[in-house]
């Protein structure tokens, strides 16, 4: 695509890093910036930034070119400004995580973080972090467990964060050269589940507990780290929240994106149980 054919209202944003790594910045680098492959892209976290969003954008004028009756409110999208970087003029998020890398990291990774971050230091010491991540068929109903009777109880968890994120699977189409070889992607539907727990507690009885009462999921992974440090939130969630944001923008999952576009933007796919303080005693 030439510059020519994008949308007139494309804003081209400056983008500066910020003297001091931000946890925002740190999120962002690690959890989204990282499905980067190295080869390709060097380690610079504003080029990276750039790559990035020229892919996204490049899916979002295909995405107008064939809906251009919402030319208005997508163009409000594809300049959605990046997450982690001081980024000038000034725009509109677009508030849709299921399709925008930076309001993935605006609306899922930092709402966790914040909350996870939310444990008195006091609190935090005997604790770990673990994250779930379980593939499952999808059904009518979403496969989140109720709030006032989950994960969050079983466990005597100070935080439990549940999330869904229908992804493209990953996979090994964007080697081929000739882009009429490439096939469409595979479309994932991820379950997550992150809590701050008793370090007393095996990770293993953990997940178990989780698959048993989930239904059936295809496939699980799981992380922990003890909760010593804010470094160790970001390094849990940046290892679990990693999923193909290069395929989502891929010419050939155009039909995809506008699936997982039109199908859950709307959805609420994030529920959290906050730390209480109460939790404390029954923690200890
Ligand atoms: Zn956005």
């Amino acid at each position: 695509m030439t510059d020519s054919d994008k949308p007139k209202a494309t804003i081209e944003h400056k983008l500066v890093k910020p003297v001091r790594p931000s946890d925002w910045h740190l999120l962002s680098t690690y959890a989204v910036l990282a499905t980067l492959p190295d080869r390709q892209h060097p380690q610079s976290v504003i080029y990276r930034t750039k790559v990035m969003q020229s892919q996204v954008r490049f899916q979002m004028y295909r995405w107008i070119s064939e809906n251009p009756e919402k030319a208005y409110s997508g163009t409000y999208e594809l300049n959605c400004p990046p997450t982690g970087l001081l980024v000038r003029p000034k725009t509109k998020f677009c508030n849709n995580p299921v399709v925008c890398p930076w309001c993935f990291v605006r609306r899922r990774l930092v709402p966790i973080y914040e909350a996870i971050k939310a444990v008195p230091v006091a609190a935090r010491k005997g604790s770990k972090i673990v994250a779930v991540r379980a593939a499952y068929s999808p059904t009518e109903q979403l496969p989140f467990f109720r709030n006032d009777r989950g994960p969050h109880q079983w466990h005597g968890s100070l935080v439990t964060a549940q999330t869904v994120t229908p992804f493209p699977a990953v996979d090994d189409e964007d080697l081929k050269e000739k882009e009429e070889d490439k096939v469409p992607s595979r479309l994932d539907h991820v379950f997550h589940v992150v809590q701050v727990v008793p370090e007393s507690l095996m990770l293993p009885s953990i997940v178990d507990g989780i698959l048993k009462r989930a239904g059936h999921p295809l496939s699980t992974s799981a992380v922990e780290l003890p909760y010593t440090s804010l470094t160790n939130v970001i390094r849990v969630l940046s290892g679990t929240y990693t999923f193909p944001w290069l395929q989502l923008c891929a010419k050939r999952n155009l039909e995809l994106f506008s699936q997982i576009k039109a199908g859950y933007s709307e959805q609420r796919l994030l529920r959290i149980n906050t730390f209480k303080k109460e939790k404390i005693s029954e923690h200890h």
